[in-house]
């Protein structure tokens, strides 16, 4: 198959793939010709963002692989584990509470281990807040207390394994990321191969003089499902960002910034085809297998919670995998 110049510039050379999987990632060339490619072409899989952004904003594929070439010349951990900390104390309906009968934690775990297909995923043992030493302060629209994102790395990066690539925490705590701003979901160093999710109980946006006066979320969404979902999005783009993962300017995407919940919630719980090419090469997985597990944890989430968001992925991974069949 011959491969045009949009997609060596995004992607790379397709060479040692199979017809089939140079197909999916030719569908990266929707970007720089500015539209989707046509229904029959692609399914509309991926949306192109628009306008284009400016190439100083873009990391294709071989401007990571060269940054994680440099990155692993510092590295002292190369292993191919990606550790889980949860940093409580939690409320024991938190600890206890069974998604598709696993444990939370447990669920994540295997949540990850289907999206970073190939790597193993691993949960220590839950520590708590009050042995690391963080700035903290009390959000004034919340009353609420948040830990400074940034304190938090130097320690989970002591923690991690000798045989581990990262660690990710979990925290009951609310995050910030510096003075001037109001919060964060999560946040990922990748020098210091540590990453911080949270529970986002308290975003500052949603609340006034420390009443809660929005959802968030879109509609009908209950809150379990809201819970298992910014759970589950910032776990993969913070993990995907200690793989080196920039921001994604291209399409529509995971790895897309967004600066609230509400924006996050809009974006989708899959990698387009650039951010994919990175991620495969990371682990090594077949994209078809990966959709395959990735698609069976989604099941687990529809019959746990009532979520239209969970169920419009899965009905998007089954039109990936008849696009790949
Ligand atoms: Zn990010
Ligand atoms: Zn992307």
């Amino acid at each position: 198959m011959m491969q045009d110049k949009n997609t060596k510039y995004v992607v790379g050379s397709l060479k040692k793939f199979d017809n089939v999987t140079q197909k999916f990632y030719q569908l990266s060339s929707g970007y720089l010709q500015g539209s989707p490619p046509s229904l029959d072409q692609g399914n509309n899989l991926f949306t192109p963002m628009l306008p284009l952004a400016h190439p100083i904003h873009r990391q294709t594929y071989s401007q990571w692989k060269y940054s994680m070439f440099v990155n692993t010349l510092f590295r002292r951990k190369r292993g191919r584990n990606l550790y889980l900390l949860p940093i409580g104390p939690f409320p024991a309906d938190i600890t206890e509470t069974e998604v598709a009968g696993l444990r939370l934690w447990d669920f994540l775990k295997g949540f990850a281990a289907a999206f970073f297909y190939g790597l193993d995923v691993h949960v220590l043992p839950e520590i708590s807040l009050e042995n690391i030493d963080c700035t903290k302060r009390v959000h004034k629209n919340t009353n609420q207390k948040q830990v400074l994102v940034g304190d938090l790395f130097p320690y989970l990066q002591k923690m991690c394994p000798p045989d581990g690539y990262s660690v990710v925490g979990i925290s009951w705590t609310d995050l910030y990321p510096s003075e001037e701003l109001n919060f964060v979901l999560g946040e990922a160093s990748f020098v210091q191969h540590s990453a911080v999710i949270s529970f986002g109980q308290f975003e500052p946006k949603l609340y006034k003089d420390g009443l809660r006066v929005r959802e968030c979320g879109s509609e009908g969404e209950d809150e379990r499902a809201i819970m298992l979902l910014k759970l589950t999005k910032s776990l993969c783009h913070e993990s995907c960002h200690l793989m080196g993962l920039s921001h994604c300017v291209f399409f529509q995407c995971l790895m897309n910034e967004s600066s609230s919940m509400e924006q996050a919630f809009k974006q989708p719980l899959f990698l387009c085809p650039v951010c994919l090419r990175k991620l495969q090469k990371m682990c090594k997985f077949d994209i078809r297998e990966r959709y395959h597990m990735l698609r069976e944890m989604l099941i687990k989430c529809c019959q746990a919670v009532e979520s239209q968001y969970f169920a419009d992925s899965a009905e998007w991974l089954d039109r990936c995998l008849s696009f790949l069949d």
